[in-house]
């Protein structure tokens, strides 16, 4: 059988290495405690799931969606917009409902990029921005993101003949996998570059309500010309811990929503009614999940934190998302310091280097860990250190 170079163009995953280790570990018997996938390891709020039960009674929920959505969902979400960020939306042309807003991410590409067309794609980051771009026959053009920028792209350093094939930038804050934030003067700017250059923009924003110490991210589309040239991806799937459900939404340009909505409805047929219904409630319904999980995270950040600098990182622990970005200890590479914690301490960091070349010299742990595993990870860290001390040259 033969299958097409498109699959050929997807990286191999550094992640098939880290699993077979990983199975090895496990097949020898050894615990291996992983700070690997970002992925809410608390329930779904129990009024959500209340109202998926109840939804999935109604046999009018167990017909084909329409791709546009449910016109109650496409309100809930222009409401939350109004309410949290001040952003009015038109429900009829400015909401579209994702199954989860990777599907989403990854199909805009195909609304916006030919072959030899260029999306701007910042490294480290989400992998499905760039793959998204390949698949479609388009080419990323890595933004760095750096510490001494605070991991906002350097936009006026892209060139010229770069920026004439360019159709396309991403941007994601607060971020994953650095979790840095980004300010609306930031947005301003980019706002201006997309305008001036004449491309789309994306932002991706799943952790805007996943942030630490009264922080308040801003939406993208609250800069004022923001609608013009782009945007919002937004999911259900951080802020509710609904990763499960496969729910989100982009919001913003109704030009590109609707090429979106074109191209999904020739693919798919849209979200699950009852699954929309669902997600309306945890939109509608009572917010104290999300400040109680966000409590949970701060004080899972802050434990992680001082393991990390005991052990030799260096760590600023995050205003928003569900990662630590830490600089690994003076002469390790990523690949050497995450093999070093799981040969030894059975405990798995995620390389930077995962999440593009940028992000050398650095390791991303989540925080979607339970707090029994994390106690345990934590001294294992610990007790990786300890060796470490025991066996340094004394002098
Ligand atoms: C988790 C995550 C998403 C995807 O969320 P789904 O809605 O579950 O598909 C999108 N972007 C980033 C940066 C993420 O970390």
């Amino acid at each position: 059988m033969k299958f097409s170079q498109r699959l050929d163009q997807l990286a191999p995953y550094l992640f098939v290495e880290i699993n077979k280790k990983i199975a090895e570990k496990k097949a020898k018997g050894e615990e291996v405690i992983s700070f690997g996938i970002g992925d809410p390891d608390l329930p779904t709020p129990s009024n959500v799931i209340e109202k998926l039960c109840q939804a999935a009674h109604d046999p009018a929920n167990h017909r084909y969606p329409e791709t546009e959505g449910l016109p109650q969902f496409r309100q809930a979400v222009a409401a939350w917009y109004e309410k949290r960020f001040g952003v009015a939306l038109d429900p009829a042309t400015e909401v579209l409902p994702l199954i989860g807003s990777k599907e989403g991410i990854g199909h805009i590409a195909f609304c916006l990029l030919d072959a030899g067309d260029i999306a701007l794609v910042p490294d480290p980051a989400y992998p499905v921005y760039a793959v998204g771009t390949t698949l479609a026959g388009g080419t990323p053009y890595y933004l760095p993101l750096r510490a001494e920028r605070d991991f906002l792209p350097d936009l006026a350093a892209v060139p010229p003949e770069v920026l004439a094939k360019t159709k396309l930038l991403w941007l994601n804050y607060p971020n994953n996998p650095t979790g840095a934030v980004a300010g609306l003067d930031f947005f301003r700017q980019a706002v201006e570059f997309a305008g001036k250059h004449d491309l789309a923009i994306c932002h991706d924003g799943p952790y805007s309500e996943v942030t630490y110490g009264g922080y308040q991210a801003p939406s993208f589309l609250q800069v004022e010309g923001a609608k013009k040239v782009g945007i919002e991806f937004h999911s259900f799937s951080k802020t509710y811990n609904m990763t499960g459900w496969r729910v989100g939404m982009a919001v913003g340009n109704a030009q590109m929503i609707d090429a979106l909505k074109r191209f999904k409805s020739n693919l798919d047929s849209g979200v699950p009614q009852a699954i929309q219904l669902a997600a309306i409630e945890a939109l509608n319904g009572p917010q104290d999940a999300v400040a109680q999980h966000n409590a949970v995270y701060l004080r899972r950040r802050d434990l992680v934190a001082e393991v990390l600098s005991d052990i030799g990182c260096t760590v600023e622990p995050p205003k928003a998302s569900l990662y630590i970005w830490a600089k690994v200890p003076p002469n390790y590479t990523s690949v050497e310091f995450a093999a070093e914690l799981l040969d030894q301490v059975g405990v798995l960091v995620i390389p930077g280097t995962g999440y593009g070349p940028a992000g050398e010299g650095y390791v991303r742990l989540s925080l979607t860990i339970s707090d029994a595993a994390l106690v345990r990870a934590l001294s294992k860290l610990q007790s990786w250190q300890d060796n470490r001390n025991r066996f340094k040259p004394k002098h």
